[in-house]
């Protein structure tokens, strides 16, 4: 305010970066951006904000901002700024030319989960309608996607079953693999407030699965009843033995089970659960975990009341992590945890639209709605709609093109709002893909690292300068109004509309509510939605359709939209990532509350709190093994690459296991990263990497 003078308008938006949603009044001077307020009224933070989406938005106006296309031949050549007419038109031809040369399949297209919906739904429309082939994917491949196999196998869709205010009914919340503090902060407070034991009826209590003392184990004044910090990798080994003591005490709702889920399969379930082998005290070499404790929360749990289930990447990001999310969805279900307030299955969505993005069409095998491409009824509506014909058969998946890239079969990417680069893992592997291309489209905010094999740059807009909706964690689809005008003077589905235009597609959106209405038209669980209706009923969370017209809070209520839950046998395979005498160490990833995955945009924040540099936290013992003290430099290296950075020595790390997070291109944490991945969704194994720490002199 000092330095722009006092506002003199503003807008209602929602906060681009987690899935939280937090809504906020950006107030404005001109066309200059003072402050943004958190509104009182927002559904997902009723006035509170974190310091992310309060401050973290100076890279809007940063000086790396590119604003003009540019084109070059090839990837030595500089890059050349060219207007947008010739941008694209070299786009499209590009494309148009590898797809002659190497034919339809060659191309493909990456969504960007920082975009709204109706931009993801456009890029995906471009890959099926334009490029003629089912090879679009987005960044959720590489963390929520077993979280769409899981819940869609037992539940029967892909999404968290609470809204946000259910926790205010939980008795009992277990987090596993998940630090809300710092990663959702504002949802990670209102947790902290659930938990308080001075509240007038005691509090919820807490069980945190874990391998690293996150903020709310060592929160004063709550209930932290369990910690279970368990080895990586043995997500599942932990979910069973809690269900081995839940089934063989005969703790379980056999009402619940009866009436709401398919009983045969719930027995099969129980029958393998039961068995000794998945007994804690069995179990315990393998996760390390106290079958004291393990028992004891698995006791409370059953009979604290209403217990809900709160999970993030360290679920998901590892070879079982479709099995883990299928492992917590049966303790819920067992447990009688679904489709009341207070309970329930809830995934905490990384960035703030990755469930819209997945919503909306983004996996190679799923038209918008979770529709599988082969269910001939879906296809045919896109097909009337769009008048073109839909492939049966699924695309390429992210890992898929670039390894199809490396064997000469992939030749042409269009990515929109993502830095696979960076955030990918097996840096190596991922370059040679790319470098592999012959047509690479990036459409962002900055240069990113993904843009050095670029061949198309096109300057992509940020949140403020957009009109359209994101969905947060709890299903929630909110306005994102523009405040400014686009500095590159078009908004992102806009750009992707002269793409598809250049490549001879007859699109004639005249704004984005217009996008919207054919998501409407062709996404029954978005049958109700409207930008009318959203401005104003401020929000609805999806399903929005005829049964449920003012949309659904909580999910299966009644009836699983499956019809009956499917209990799964999950059964626990060790990764095969090993440690060994050259890799004694387990490192797993997450972040930090003062920036973004890879901070494209908090890094571009100008602010003296902002972590500089990523840290490598490492226990006492095994930092006193190494002769390394506080800040000192080290060399982490696995059987992938190696990466310098400096270590922070804590006892929130069990000795054995070390973390770090990916925020800066000059650590490139994914250089160290592994080639596993998700059994059924690729997703890679980011939470487990054997590696070694050695003292160094810096990078
Ligand atoms: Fe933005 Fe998430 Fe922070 Fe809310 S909690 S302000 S959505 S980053």
């Amino acid at each position: 305010v000092a330095e722009i003078g006092l506002p003199d308008r503003s807008e209602i938006t929602t906060c681009a970066y987690c899935g939280v949603g937090c809504t906020f009044r950006a107030e404005m001077r001109g066309e200059q951006l003072v402050r943004m307020v958190p509104w009182k009224d927002g559904k997902a933070n009723h006035g509170h904000s974190c310091v992310k989406g309060r401050f973290a938005w100076g890279y809007a106006n940063h000086r790396d901002r590119v604003t003009k296309p540019m084109i070059r031949e090839s990837i030595s050549e500089p890059w050349r700024e060219v207007s947008w007419g010739e941008a694209l038109s070299y786009a499209a031809s590009e494309i148009k030319r590898v797809q002659e040369k190497y034919g339809r399949l060659s191309v493909g297209g990456i969504t960007s989960s920082r975009c709204t919906n109706e931009e993801v739904f456009l890029v995906q429309k471009l890959v099926r309608a334009g490029f003629g082939n089912n090879n679009v994917d987005t960044c959720a491949r590489v963390c929520h996607s077993p979280t769409g196999y899981g819940l869609k196998t037992t539940f029967g869709t892909s999404a968290g079953t609470q809204d946000f205010d259910s926790i205010e009914q939980s008795d009992v919340i277990l987090v596993i693999g998940a630090n809300p503090t710092d990663a959702h902060p504002v949802f990670g407070s209102r947790m902290k407030q659930r938990l308080r034991a001075d509240i007038r009826d005691g509090g919820a209590k807490l069980i945190v699965i874990d391998p690293r003392q996150i903020d709310l184990v060592r929160s004063p004044h709550i209930n932290a009843e369990h910690h279970l910090p368990l080895q990586p990798g043995t997500n599942v080994a932990v979910l069973t033995a809690l269900a081995h003591v839940i089934v063989t005490e005969r703790l379980t709702d056999e009402q619940f089970i009866r009436e709401r889920c398919n009983w045969e399969e719930y027995r099969e379930w129980a029958a393998f659960v039961s068995d000794d082998r998945h007994a804690p005290e069995t179990l315990e070499p393998v996760t390390g975990v106290s079958p004291k404790d393990l028992r004891a929360a698995a006791r409370l749990f059953a009979t604290g009341g209403n217990g809900a289930i709160y999970y993030g990447l360290g679920v998901t990001e590892h070879s079982q992590g479709s099995s883990t999310v299928m492992a917590i969805a049966n303790l819920a279900m067992a447990t009688g945890n679904i489709g009341k307030p207070g309970v329930g299955v809830n995934p905490l969505r990384g960035q703030n639209n990755v469930q819209g993005a997945c919503d909306m069409g983004s996996f190679p095998h799923e038209l918008s709605g979770y529709r599988h491409v082969s269910d001939a009824d879906a296809r045919a509506m896109f097909e009337a709609e769009w008048d073109v014909p839909i492939d049966a058969e699924p695309g390429l998946r992210i890992p898929n093109m670039l390894d199809a890239a490396v064997d000469n079969e992939f030749k042409g990417l269009y990515v929109q709002g993502e830095d696979i680069l960076q955030s990918d893992p097996n840096t190596k592997h991922v370059s040679a893909g790319l470098a592999a291309m012959e047509c690479v489209i990036v459409h962002d905010l900055f240069l990113n690292e993904t843009a050095n094999y670029a061949h198309v740059f096109l300057p992509g807009s940020t949140f403020l300068e957009k009109t359209g909706t994101f969905t947060n964690a709890e299903r929630r689809i909110q306005m994102v109004n523009k405040v400014m005008a686009p500095k590159n003077g078009l908004e992102d589905w806009e750009v992707t509309q002269e793409l598809a235009r250049a490549m001879g597609l007859d699109w004639n959106y005249e704004n984005s509510s217009q996008i919207m209405d054919e998501i409407s038209r062709l996404t029954p669980s978005f049958a109700g939605v409207s930008f009318d209706r959203l401005q104003e009923e401020g929000s609805m969370q999806w399903p929005v359709n005829e049964s449920s017209p003012n949309g659904t809070p909580i999910m299966h209520v009644d009836d699983f939209v499956r019809g009956k839950g499917q209990f799964v046998v999950t059964n626990y395979v060790p990764t095969d990532e090993k440690t060994g005498p050259r890799f004694p160490l387990l490192l797993t990833t997450g972040r930090i509350l003062s920036h973004y995955n890879v901070g494209a945009q908090t890094r571009r924040t100008e602010n003296t709190a902002w972590h500089p540099e990523d840290l490598l936290e490492m226990h006492p013992t095994d930092a006193e093994n190494r002769g390394l003290q506080e800040g000192d430099w080290t060399k982490l290296s696995s059987r992938s690459g190696e990466t310098t950075l400096r270590v922070k020595i804590t006892e929130r790390m069990a000795p054995g296991v070390v973390y770090t997070t990916f925020h800066h291109p000059a650590t490139q944490a994914n250089v160290v990263t592994t080639e596993h991945s998700d059994w059924a969704t690729n997703c890679p194994e980011y939470k487990v990497t054997a590696v070694q720490v050695t003292a160094s002199n810096g990078p």
